[in-house]
């Protein structure tokens, strides 16, 4: 028996990086999962690679996160296809990095429309439906960037409000049965950090290589490193946990 038995989980930014492993853990375990992503025929082919278990379904959606009308009709589209929902993990992420004095108004309004809108959108349709079953699990994805980051003013800035926005839903949606909690990774190798590498004008591997040089456990994180630490944040296992964000990060924020 899984510990995602029954239960519908929809992903956003899933159709790769960590959504895809967070959502590959979550079907492993039993889950029904939506890939939720920008482009549908994406989301629909990762939906196709997940490993379900017997009377699991996949679907692949196309939505934009930061557009409430694609939200609200995505969240329907869920319930209506697989039967409900029970776990909202918001992970969709893009960068826009520069430092500040280069920084566009469009850098800044693009990284908050994804990850703060979007979050905020995905869970306000989502809570309707747990809070009616009094039920449900949310997951943020914030990042070590939150503690500040050269050429991330936008991103930090969002991902510490991620941390601010999962506290407050921990508090005002716990009295309904609904856990919220945020995971904060460290570096993990994706397509976002292979983009930040070719920033810097290094190959992927070369950032990989300094990162695990100075990370206290000496090597980088996966998708399946995050996705093991959302699987127990959203599990029944963990109900008496909300508002927190967990750093997975192989000890980089100590210093
Ligand atoms: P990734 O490989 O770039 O994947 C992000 C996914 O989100 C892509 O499929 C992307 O679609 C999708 N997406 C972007 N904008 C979207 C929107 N408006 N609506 C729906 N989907 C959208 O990134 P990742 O490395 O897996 O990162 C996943 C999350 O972890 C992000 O929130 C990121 O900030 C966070 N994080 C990552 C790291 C790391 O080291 N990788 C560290 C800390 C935190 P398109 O390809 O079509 O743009």
């Amino acid at each position: 028996m899984g510990r995602y038995d029954g239960r519908v989980a929809v992903i956003t930014g899933a159709a790769r990086g960590i959504g895809f492993g967070i959502a590959s853990r979550l079907a492993a375990e039993g889950a029904s999962v939506a890939v939720v992503d920008l482009d549908e025929s994406a989301a629909a082919d990762a939906a196709g690679r997940l490993p379900l278990t017997d009377g699991a379904k996949a679907v692949g959606v196309g939505a934009d996160v930061s557009d409430a009308a694609q939200v609200d009709a995505a969240i329907a589209r869920v319930v209506d296809e697989l039967g409900g929902i029970h776990v909202l993990v918001n992970n969709a992420g893009v960068t826009r990095d520069n430092l500040l004095f280069k920084m566009t108004d469009d850098d800044w309004d693009v990284v908050m429309g994804v990850h703060l809108r979007g979050a905020f959108l995905m869970t306000r349709a989502a809570q309707k439906h747990f809070v009616e079953q009094k039920y449900g699990k949310i997951c943020n994805l914030s990042s070590v960037s939150a503690l500040g980051n050269r050429g991330q003013a936008n991103y930090a800035a969002a991902k510490m409000g991620i941390q601010g926005f999962t506290r407050t839903l921990g508090i005002e949606l716990g009295p309904y049965g609904i856990n919220a909690n945020a995971v904060a990774p460290g570096f993990i190798v994706t397509e976002m950090t292979d983009a930040t590498a070719r920033r810097l004008k290094m190959e992927p591997e070369e950032l990989q290589r300094l990162n695990s040089e100075r990370n206290p456990v000496r090597r980088v994180g996966s998708p399946d490193d995050i996705a093991a630490a959302v699987a127990f944040l959203c599990s029944d296992e963990a109900s008496y946990v909300t508002g927190q964000t967990l750093y997975v990060d192989g000890g980089a924020k100590l210093g």
